[in-house]
């Protein structure tokens, strides 16, 4: 009897110890593969975990849909001779004798005779929104440009090195004659009257220069040289640099996020 009591005894450890063994298993066993990824937003799940043997499941990325059909405004009809539509950058600049007809539209600063009344109408409906708007550059001449330029070389070349060396960083910092589109009259820098200094970075982010931006393209103007667009229009950010190219242009190249030279290029 003390046998079988004892044998008993053993017999219900040694289940106990399988319950428990069972019960550790069914913890640790199947969610192998499932809760040692953690797939995150930001990292690519590896190749290695897509691989269909291990029946990896990313939560995050959703399935793949059709690349929906490109909708947006229908490309304007319009003639690219156009006075309106004039490219002036490094690769097309403007020779010495080109001069526009202009006219004067406040504090000395002057404009193309033809689009100045937008130009006027776009600042006084900032105005209106009690922005101070003010105008810094509108038209400038070839010889102003080259003053200019030509300051700056000098300048650089005062801290060392070639003329010819200070000439190339010049060219990185100011436009060289010829390359700058306040020569055609049709650019002008809109900045808000309490920042003088063209930082970029805080410029844009004024209340001025925010509405000017939303509100451009009802007045034809288009914020020429933008952030993203630096490679193809060769100038850095200037958020305060708006041209005049109509409303129709206006409204399409800001509606798409394109650059002035992008749009000229969808008429090739
Ligand atoms: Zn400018």
């Amino acid at each position: 009897m003390k046998f079988l009591r004892f044998f008993g005894r053993i017999l219900i450890v040694a289940l106990v110890v399988c319950l428990i063994g069972l019960v550790y298993l069914r913890k640790t066993q199947p969610e192998t593969g499932q809760t040692s990824v953690q797939p995150n937003e930001n990292v690519a799940p590896s190749p290695v975990l897509q691989s269909p043997g291990l029946e990896y499941e990313p939560e995050s990325s959703p399935e793949p849909t059709e690349e929906p059909e490109p909708t947006g405004p229908p490309l304007p009809d319009i003639d690219l001779n156009d006075w309106k539509y004039k490219l002036v950058n490094k690769d097309y600049p403007l020779g010495r004798s080109f001069v526009p007809d202009v006219a004067e539209l406040e504090g000395g600063k002057y404009f193309d005779r033809r689009a100045i009344e937008y130009l006027k109408e776009f600042i006084a409906a900032a105005r209106e929104q009690g922005l101070e708007v003010y105008l810094s550059e509108g038209y400038r001449t070839y010889a102003a440009q080259e003053y200019i330029f030509n300051g700056k070389a000098s300048q650089i070349h005062w801290g060392g090195g070639t003329y010819e060396e200070a000439v190339e960083k010049a060219k990185e910092i100011v436009a060289f004659p010829g390359t700058s589109e306040h020569q055609l009259g049709l650019a002008a820098d809109i900045m808000d009257k309490r920042y003088t200094y063209k930082d970029p970075d805080v410029i844009g982010e004024t209340e001025t220069l925010k509405w000017m931006r939303e509100h451009c393209t009802e007045y034809g103007f288009i914020l020429r040289y933008p952030k993203d667009k630096e490679h193809i229009t060769d100038f850095s950010y200037e958020p305060w640099h708006f041209r005049y190219v109509g409303k129709e242009a206006a409204t399409y190249i800001m509606e798409t996020g394109i650059c002035f030279e992008e749009f000229l290029a969808l008429y090739d």
